[in-house]
C-alpha cells in the first residue's frame, strides 16, 4: 500500500483571529495578534488544521464558510464559531479551497455522486438486501464469534455499530455484555433496529438508534466516546463502497484512546491466476457485435469497444484454487491506525514466482478480516480454499495473457484509485520479470463486476457451499437469495461447509457444475454483492 512517508505541508496563510460580538452584532478582532495558518499532515495519519501553536483534526471542523474575499468563518468543535481576517486575498481563496477539498475527502458523502450515495442507502433500506448478508453463515457466525466469545472487550462498556443495518452486530455486542450501544444507520433500517430491539426484552434500554450517516454525528451527542467499535464496513475486494473510511472517522471521532476495533484489521490478498475458459469466456462476449447485417446495419466496428467494455469488468465468483498459479502475497491495513487519505491511492507491488508452464490470465483476489480480541482473535477469512461468502473472490483479467514457465517470475504493480462512485478504479501492470514482455489492465471498474457465479455454467463452488443453481428462481434476486437461504438452516455459530452442513458438495470442477440462469445480475445499482 502506497503511504505517503512524509510530512506534507499546504499553502500558507497569515490570518488575524476575529470573535463574533453578539451584542454589536458584527465580527471584532480578539485581540490577539496575526498568525500562520496552514493545513499539515504527518506520514500516514489524516491531514490536520495548524491555527498558529493549535493542531485541530478535520473531525474539529464542523464547517468552514468563506463570509467574502477576506473573511474565513469555521465553526469548531470546541471552540465555536471563529473568524479569521486575511489581507492576502488569492492565498485566503487557495487556503479555503484546499481545506474545503480537505474536508470533503474526510466526510466522504459530499465529495460523491449524489445518485450514488442515495441509491446505496436505498440498496440498504431494503430487509431482502440485510437478510442476504445476514444468511452469509460465514460472515455472520465468524463476527457473532468475534464478538460474544471476546466478552473482555465488551462487558460493561460503551459500543458503537457503525452501519448497523438490521442491528445484528449491536445484538451480537449485547450479548456479550455491551452496556450501551449506538446503532448508527444511515438508511431507513433505523427503524428495523429499534424495532427488533423493543421487541427483544434484553435489548430495549441498552441500544440507541441514530439514524445519519456517523460522519453527521458530532460527539456532544453521545455521552462520551466509545469503549469498542463494531463494523462490517466490508466491500467486494475489501474496499468497494469505499465504507471503511467512515469505519476510520468514526473511530478518530468516537473511539475513547486505547479503545478496541472490531474488526481490527484487513488483509487483502492477491495471486495470479491462470484459468482459460474464463478468458475465453470473456474475450466472446462480442460475438453479437461481429453481426455485419444486423437489419442492413454493420455493427462489427463496435467489436473492440464491446471486448474491452468485457475486459474492464472484474469477475465475482468462487475460484478453484488449483488455477492459483503462485503463492499469494498479503497487504495488511490496520484500521486502528491508517488513514482515511492513506485510502485514496493503494499500490501493491509484487513479485511471484510461478509455479507450473501455463499462461497467466490476470490477478485473483480476496481479503481476512481480523478480530484481535482481549480473549481471542477470529479471523474471517474469504479465501478460495474456505467455505464461500457473499463477496466470493475477484479476478481482474489481462487481455492479452502471459505465457510463463515454471520458475519464472512475474512482477508489476495493482493500482488502486479512489472514484466518487463509491468504489475504485484499478489498474494492473505485470511483466516478465528480466524480460520485456508485459501486459496490462489499464482501467478495471470495482463498481461493476460480473457476478460470474449466476451467469456462467463454468463457475465453480467450493465444497461445503452452497450451490445457487438447485432451483432455478424467477429472477437473479431470487436466485441470490435461494443461495443463502440454504444457510438458514445452519445453526448459531456453525459456518459454510462445518460437518454437519446440509449442502451437496461441488461435483464438478470445470464444466459440469450448477444451471445458472442466463440473466443481468444480482445487482441494484452496483451494492448488490456490495
Ligand atoms: N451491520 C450490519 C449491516 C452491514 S451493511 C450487518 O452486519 O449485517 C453496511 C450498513 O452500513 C448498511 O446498512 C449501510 O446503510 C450502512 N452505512 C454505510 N455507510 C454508513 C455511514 N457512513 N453511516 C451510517 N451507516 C452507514
Amino acid at each position: 500500500m502506497a503511504a505517503p512517508n512524509v510530512a506534507a505541508d499546504g499553502l500558507e496563510v497569515i490570518l488575524t483571529p476575529y470573535r463574533f460580538d453578539a451584542n454589536d452584532l458584527r465580527w471584532l478582532p480578539t485581540g490577539e495578534a496575526a498568525a500562520k495558518v496552514r493545513m499539515s499532515k504527518e506520514a500516514a495519519k489524516n491531514w490536520r488544521l495548524v491555527l498558529g501553536q493549535q493542531s485541530l483534526p478535520l473531525s474539529e471542523i464542523r464547517k468552514a464558510s468563506a463570509m467574502g474575499p477576506h473573511f474565513l468563518v469555521l465553526d469548531l468543535e470546541k471552540q465555536g464559531h471563529v473568524g479569521l481576517r486575511c489581507e492576502d486575498e488569492l492565498g485566503l481563496k487557495q487556503f479555503t479551497a484546499e481545506l474545503l477539498r480537505r474536508k470533503a475527502d474526510y466526510e466522504r458523502f459530499e465529495q460523491y455522486d449524489q445518485s450514488s450515495v442515495q441509491s446505496y442507502f436505498q440498496y440498504y433500506a431494503k430487509l431482502s438486501n440485510q437478510q442476504n448478508m445476514l444468511q452469509d453463515g460465514v460472515r455472520t457466525s465468524t463476527y457473532n464469534r468475534a464478538i460474544v466469545e471476546n466478552p473482555d472487550d465488551f462487558a460493561g462498556k460503551s459500543a458503537m455499530d457503525l452501519g448497523a443495518g438490521s442491528g445484528i452486530l449491536s445484538f451480537f455486542a449485547v450479548q456479550a455484555g455491551a452496556e450501551k450501544v449506538y446503532a448508527v444507520e444511515a438508511s431507513s433500517m433505523g427503524e428495523v433496529v429499534r424495532l427488533l430491539a423493543d421487541a427483544n426484552a434484553f435489548l430495549t434500554k441498552k441500544i440507541q438508534v441514530i439514524s445519519r450517516p456517523v460522519e453527521t454525528i458530532t460527539p456532544s451527542e453521545l455521552d462520551g466516546k466509545v469503549d469498542v467499535l463494531v463494523s462490517e464496513p466490508i466491500g467486494t475486494f475489501l474496499f468497494n463502497e469505499r465504507m471503511i473510511e467512515s469505519y476510520l472517522c468514526a473511530r478518530d471521532r468516537f473511539l475513547k484512546p486505547g479503545g478496541k476495533m472490531f474488526p481490527n484489521a484487513g488483509t487483502l490478498c492477491v495471486a495470479p491466476f491462470s484459468d482459460s475458459l474464463l478468458h475465453w469466456e470473456q474475450a466472446n462476449k462480442n460475438g453479437f457485435w461481429k453481426n455485419t447485417n444486423f437489419y442492413g446495419i454493420d455493427l462489427s466496428a463496435a467489436v473492440q469497444r464491446c471486448t474491452k467494455e468485457h475486459f474492464r469488468q472484474p469477475i465475482v465468483d468462487y475460484i478453484n484454487p488449483e488455477c492459483l498459479v503462485s503463492k499469494h502475497i498479503e497487504t495488511r491495513f490496520d484500521f486502528m491506525t491508517i488513514s482515511v487519505e492513506s485510502l485514496q491511492k493503494i499500490e501493491i507491488p509484487f513479485d511471484f514466482e510461478i509455479s507450473q508452464p501455463c499462461l497467466v490470465h490476470g490477478l485473483a483476489g480476496w481479503f481476512d478480516a481480523h478480530f484481535e480480541g482481549s480473549n481471542q482473535t477470529v479471523i474471517l477469512s474469504t479465501a478460495p480454499w474456505c467455505s464461500g461468502t457473499h463477496w466470493y473472490q475477484i479476478r481482474f483479467l489481462l487481455e492479452v495473457p502471459l505465457a510463463v514457465n515454471a520458475g519464472q517470475h512475474v512482477e508489476g504493480t495493482l493500482k488502486m484509485e479512489a472514484n466518487n462512485l463509491q468504489s475504485y478504479y484499478l489498474s494492473i501492470f505485470m511483466r516478465i520479470k528480466g524480460t520485456d514482455i508485459s501486459s496490462s489492465a489499464p482501467c478495471i471498474d470495482l463498481k461493476d463486476p460480473e457476478y460470474r457465479f449466476y451467469t456462467s455454467a463454468n463457475s465453480y463452488c467450493p465444497p461445503g457451499t452452497a450451490q445457487a443453481g438447485a432451483q432455478q428462481a424467477a429472477t437473479p434476486q431470487q436466485y441470490q437469495q435461494a443461495h443463502f437461504a440454504q444457510t438458514q438452516n445452519i445453526l448459531p455459530g456453525q459456518a459454510f461447509g462445518a460437518p454437519q452442513s446440509p449442502w451437496v458438495e461441488a461435483t464438478a470442477v470445470w464444466g459440469g457444475g450448477p444451471q445458472r440462469p442466463e440473466t443481468g445480475q444480482p445487482m441494484v445499482n452496483g451494492f448488490g454483492h456490495r
